[in-house]
């Protein structure tokens, strides 16, 4: 027996691996292709032939692969199953609440503890501080797990719901979603004026902390309902941002994104809301 198997050696599984073994934790690991898994066993690594030998191996199996249907994949191969009994399942793919429900009932099903979890960090931070993974599920389950947990960055349990941590999850990725393609976008801009896109990235640094402070009051006005007596209003955020697709225009650049976002603010303004908050738009996003 080992303490800990490691189910899926890509780059984000191999430094959870990684991180297991600098802890101290005896690591059995496998993946489909056997070819990642030489440079774990260099550093002390069990190599187990099969999924079901590897989930046999220790009493805490963390499962990381691309996405949940790869691991439905990998709990059909023969075996499996019966391997499962008593085990405790971390699951660390990434996925949508309703697929950790499912798969929850599935490892019940079969005798096993479950505990979901999402991972907000790259490889690199697996192992230190900076990695934040959020867990949800029975809360005995997470404590029984911390220690081991520990060990991969900074775990923090969200709820007993299992799908709570992806929640979280894919709420942060629809931010990041817009950061990602907003950033992109400003740096089309700037490229098309020529100045330096490195600046674009200082400049934006620069405001992380104001940045920062926006996150929070936009989570207490939507919690609060508190969407009057704006600093600067959603109308003023709409005419600004109806400017983007003319400087799209001017630019000859991809003006899809600015087109959507125009199209949302000046919804909220024919909707009445033009005197409230910028985060008011949640308002036309809660329901299709
Ligand atoms: P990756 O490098 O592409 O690795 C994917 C892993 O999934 C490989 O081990 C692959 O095995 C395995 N796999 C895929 N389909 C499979 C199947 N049908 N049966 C068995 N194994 C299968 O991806 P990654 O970056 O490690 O990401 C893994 C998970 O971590 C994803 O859910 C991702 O969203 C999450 N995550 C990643 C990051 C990141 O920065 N990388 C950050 C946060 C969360 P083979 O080697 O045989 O192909």
């Amino acid at each position: 027996m080992s303490d800990v198997s490691v189910i899926g050696l890509g780059e984000m599984g191999s430094a959870l691996a990684g991180a297991l073994i600098d802890g101290g934790k005896t690591v059995t690991v496998w993946n489909r292709s056997r070819a990642k898994a030489p440079p774990l066993e260099g550093r002390g690594a069990l190599v187990a032939d099969t999924a079901h030998e590897a989930i046999q191996a220790s009493p805490i199996v963390v499962i990381c692969v691309s996405d949940y249907s790869a691991t439905s994949s990998i709990l059909d191969t023969a075996g499996v199953k019966s391997a499962l009994e008593n085990r405790l399942v971390v699951q660390l793919t990434s996925g949508i609440p309703r697929q950790a429900r499912e798969l929850a009932q599935r490892v019940s099903a079969a005798g096993a503890l479950y505990l979901d979890g999402a991972i907000a960090a790259w490889p690199r931070q697996i192992g230190t501080p900076e990695a934040a993974i959020l867990f949800s599920g029975p809360r005995a389950v997470f404590e029984e797990a911390e220690s081991t947990l520990n060990l991969l960055g900074t775990p923090s349990y969200i709820g007993p719901e299992t799908g709570s941590a992806l929640v979280l999850f894919n709420a942060a990725l629809t931010y990041l979603a817009g950061h990602w393609i907003g950033f992109s976008h400003g740096a089309a801009i700037c490229e098309a004026e020529g100045l330096p896109v490195e600046a674009f990235g200082e400049m934006m640094a620069g405001l992380s902390g104001a940045l920062g402070q926006d996150l929070r009051h936009m989570g207490q006005v939507i919690a609060g309902g508190r969407f009057g007596r704006p600093e600067s209003t959603l109308r003023t955020a709409s005419n600004d941002i109806a400017r983007l697709v003319d400087l799209s225009d001017d630019l000859a650049i991809d003006p899809t994104w600015p087109a959507y976002v125009a199209s949302v603010f000046q919804r909220g303004v024919q909707a009445g809301l033009g005197d409230e908050e910028h985060c008011a738009v949640t308002k036309l996003l809660r329901r299709r």
